[in-house]
């Protein structure tokens, strides 16, 4: 649970989550029975050729939260986000992003599979709980906005200008710091959504907001950082009660972390992964700062995706990492450099 685990009071939370294969390479990637770790073995290749990361023998240990190996979405949901929209009715703000390579079941965890009630993804169950909590609060008085963006290329570029009642952004959108000490997203859309089918309409108008944009740009959505935003605001019923309570929760589908292939050597696709990389190394530093309690300077500003988080991951918030990994052979490379990443995280 979140507040015990590695070292005192620990507010992120890195689960692994593989994606369902028949080539799973069990004997090179061996999830460790327990489901809390991982060990890669990679012997050394005796013919000198092949995809051995620098044809050495390799042997990693990973640890995580929890690893989740052919784990349907509901008990993913359960076990991993359902805390976070709890908390979100204390006040705490929350994230909950998906990291890995493209294709390793990202969008699939986050938003899942639209033609499959079953296969739906943590977005539209934490929707569904959200209005669940406040039906069962009628003491409370409680408004949810929710917001869509992308990050581009470090532009911000609202995802929801084309709904009704929306207002279209002719300026660059902006994170600004707001009132509270957190941070906002100058220009951007805040749509009330007065229950689950509202808020899963502007859901559904984003996602297709972001294949026309990708037709309009020739650009694919693995490369940016997509961000849906649920805003809860609640106050008491009762007369006198000036209590009013105020949190979000940011759900991100990251750019896919997949390194500078070799054939990337000019134009859109090595400009769009240069901005990924560092955006995801800004990212991590962040992270890694926070949980630093010496360390008074945090380095939100150096991104857009750490910016507009920044009153939303560490101090009084809770954050969800869910590494994605494919677990075939092919894959090993990137799968790797996906677990340090997020064991990175586990350290924290
Ligand atoms: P990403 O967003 O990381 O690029 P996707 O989520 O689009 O990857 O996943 C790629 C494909 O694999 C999709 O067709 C998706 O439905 C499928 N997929 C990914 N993860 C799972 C899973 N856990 N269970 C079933 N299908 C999955
Ligand atoms: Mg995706």
């Amino acid at each position: 649970s979140y507040g015990s685990g590695v070292g005192p009071q620990r507010n992120i939370r890195v689960v692994l989550r593989t994606r369902p294969t028949a080539e799973f390479a069990g004997d090179i990637i061996k999830l460790q029975p327990g489901g809390k770790s991982v060990n890669i073995h990679i012997p050394k290749d005796p013919t000198g050729e092949g995809g051995h990361i620098n044809n050495k023998q390799e042997n990693w240990d990973f640890r995580f939260d929890n690893v989740y190996h052919n784990v349907g979405q509901e008990t993913l949901y359960d076990e991993c986000a359902a805390p976070l929209v709890k908390g979100m009715f204390q006040g705490l703000n929350g994230t909950i992003m998906a990291y890995g390579q493209t294709g390793a079941g990202k969008t699939f965890t986050m938003a899942g599979a639209t033609e499959n009630y079953k296969h739906r993804g943590l977005i539209p169950r934490v929707i569904s709980q959200v209005f669940k909590e406040i039906s069962e609060k009628p003491q409370m008085a409680a408004t949810v906005w929710v917001s869509y963006l992308e990050i581009y290329q470090e532009q911000i570029v609202d995802l929801l200008t084309t709904v009704d009642g929306a207002e279209d952004s002719t300026s660059a959108l902006i994170v600004v710091d707001d009132k509270s000490g957190g941070a906002s997203v100058r220009g951007l859309n805040l749509m009330i959504a007065n229950n689950e089918e509202d808020a899963l309409n502007y859901l559904f108008e984003g996602e297709t907001n972001k294949s026309i944009s990708e037709h309009q740009m020739n650009k694919v959505s693995s490369r940016s950082h997509c961000i849906f935003t649920l805003h809860i605001e609640a106050r008491s019923r009762q007369e006198n009660s000036e209590k009013v309570l105020y949190s979000k929760m940011n759900l991100v589908d990251l750019a896919g972390s997949e390194r500078i292939s070799k054939t990337q050597t000019t134009g859109t696709s090595l400009r769009e992964a240069m901005y990924i990389n560092k955006s995801l190394t800004f990212l991590e530093q962040v992270v890694i700062a926070l949980a630093d309690r010496r360390r008074e300077h945090i380095p939100y500003r150096q991104s857009k995706l750490t910016n507009v988080l920044r009153d939303s991951l560490g101090g009084n918030c809770n954050t969800l990492v869910i590494a994605c990994i494919w677990g075939e052979r092919q894959h090993i490379e990137e799968t790797v450099s996906t677990l340090r990443f997020a064991s990175r995280m586990m350290c924290v």
